[in-house]
């Protein structure tokens, strides 16, 4: 399937509205994305709700308005991880982005907070099938913007849910450790063990 071709920018916001940004997607930025990795740490499920966030990082500089300027942001800091700012809206509590403060150059925005229409497309036409209702779509960059060959903290994968995506696999948090493939996580176990 045939990449669309970069887009200047992209948009989302958090499920009350309260937050809204631009990404500018500059030619210094890979184009499919590269920078982009699925997460399972604790700390981001305990934050989204979701067991396999997604994040893709960008330059903080590029993310207008500031998230931070934003009526309704706030960040969260674990006790654990003081450098690690994760930030939410205030008002509806919708998960939008990770920064560390070490890196504060680089914005990690969750991908699910990436507004629909370019996760999915814009909705055309709606068609009545057997199997339900559905919509042509246009224009979604979900291909490009979500496609991931690294996931991290596969030691928390749930063994034949989450554990069986394509791609380099690291237990934690590169570098720490070498990452894996062409396995999931009981094959790896099973190789250890044997
Ligand atoms: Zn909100
Ligand atoms: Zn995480």
């Amino acid at each position: 399937m045939a990449n669309s071709p970069r887009p200047s920018s992209i948009a989302g916001g958090c499920l009350c509205g309260g937050i809204r940004y631009t990404i500018s997607f500059t030619p210094d930025m890979d184009w499919p994305a590269t920078k982009n990795a699925t997460c399972q740490c604790t700390r981001c499920r305990k934050f989204t709700g979701g067991l396999v966030p997604q994040l893709l990082s960008v330059p903080t500089a590029n993310i207008q308005p500031p998230l931070s300027s934003q009526q309704t942001y706030k960040a969260f800091q674990t006790p654990e991880n003081p450098t690690g700012h994760r930030m939410f809206c205030s008002n509806c509590g919708s998960s939008v982005a990770y920064v560390n403060t070490n890196r504060a150059h680089e914005t990690e925005i969750y991908l699910g907070s990436l507004d629909e229409e370019v996760l999915c497309g814009r909705k055309g036409g709606r068609k009545e099938t057997e199997w339900g209702v559905w919509h042509e779509r246009s224009g979604g960059l979900g291909m490009e913007i979500c496609k991931t060959q690294r996931h991290i903290w596969i030691e928390n994968a749930i063994p034949g849910i989450t554990d069986g995506m394509e791609g380099r696999k690291w237990l934690q948090e590169p570098p720490e450790g070498k990452p894996f493939e062409d396995c999931d996580l009981a094959e790896l176990k099973a190789k250890l063990v044997n």
